[in-house]
């Protein structure tokens, strides 16, 4: 019996009692970010409509928890969570953290590092945005073009904050360069590689960055299955080596979809709303037509994303 736990939105799950998770989607997201005047504001019914068909089709494809990715300054909604987790059987992971230096609300620009970690902790240990709802984990973005001094503060929080609570760190990190910037950043606070996500490294081409960074013991998060902007056959590739190079449990794979947006007519973003079954009735068949064993998927699509989002007690 493994005690091991994730926090979701109204409960603690049992890591036993999961199987497949998604560690990176999104349920309602507001990339206009935290500066416009109705920023993050919806009606949560009018959500839940929108959404829950979307939910229903994960369910039935068998997905039992869904991370939201939508962190602090694109859209972080704690009640509008709330009501779509009533809706569903799915366990909804709820983030902490902040997105890229753009996106950060004024209010945690002045903080330290100090009392951005106790911010951060005070979401995971007692609940958000004077919720009773805890977050399960610290989701981080640092800039395309460089990790900036804003940023830089908020991955030595985030470290602070992980090595007390034992909640793994996900950030957007496009490219291995930005990647290789943010471990010695990571690294210089002592933090533990093994709780910390790669969002995004299949922006990064060089297989042989994504066989690095697996060896530091880093999540490898390959988050683009189903996008049409994304080849997936080149996705399929940089899965298959990874699994040949012996780094099958240190891969996670995920959509980036959905979202509701705020301010759009109808709740659609523009190209409108990208669904959360395709790895399940697309990849993992193919993955199988590769010669990838049941065993191996299971690993990657259910072991690994509760390894990741498992809270260590005491650990
Ligand atoms: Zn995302």
């Amino acid at each position: 019996m493994n005690s091991e736990y994730l926090q979701a939105v109204i409960r603690q799950v049992l890591v036993d009692d999961l199987g497949l998770i998604l560690p990176h989607e999104h349920l309602f997201t507001d990339l206009r970010g935290p500066h416009v005047p109705d920023y993050a504001q919806a009606d949560p019914d009018h959500v839940v409509r929108v959404m829950k068909p979307f939910l229903q089709q994960a369910e039935q494809a068998g997905v039992t928890a869904l991370v939201e990715c939508s962190t602090v300054g694109v859209g972080r909604n704690i009640p509008v969570l709330q009501c779509l987790a009533e809706q569903t059987s799915i366990h909804l992971i709820a983030p902490t953290g902040v997105y890229r230096d753009a996106y950060v609300p004024k209010s945690l620009k002045e903080m330290s590092i100090a009392e951005l970690a106790e911010n951060w902790i005070g979401d995971i240990e007692i609940g958000m945005d004077g919720t009773g709802i805890r977050a399960g984990f610290i989701k981080l973005a640092v800039s395309d073009d460089g990790i900036t001094p804003l940023e830089a503060r908020n991955l030595q929080a985030a470290v602070i904050a992980s090595q007390r609570t034992g909640v793994v760190i996900a950030s957007h990190t496009i490219g291995g360069r930005l990647f290789q910037d943010e471990i010695e950043i990571l690294g210089s606070k002592g933090m533990d590689l093994q709780r910390f996500i790669w969002v995004h490294a299949n922006s990064e081409k060089d297989k042989r960055k994504h066989l690095e960074a697996a060896r530091l013991g880093v999540f490898v998060e390959f988050d683009a299955i189903g996008a049409d902007w994304q080849s997936q056959e080149e996705l399929l590739d940089f899965t298959l080596a990874l699994i040949e190079a012996g780094f099958s449990d240190h891969i996670l794979l995920s959509h980036d979809a959905g979202w509701y947006q705020p301010g759009s007519p109808g709740g659609s973003p523009e190209a409108g709303i990208r669904g959360f079954t395709d790895l399940v009735t697309e990849f993992i068949p193919k993955l199988h037509s590769l010669g990838v064993s049941e065993n191996e998927v299971e690993i990657i699509t259910q072991k690994n994303p509760a390894r990741a989002f498992a809270i260590f007690k005491g650990a």
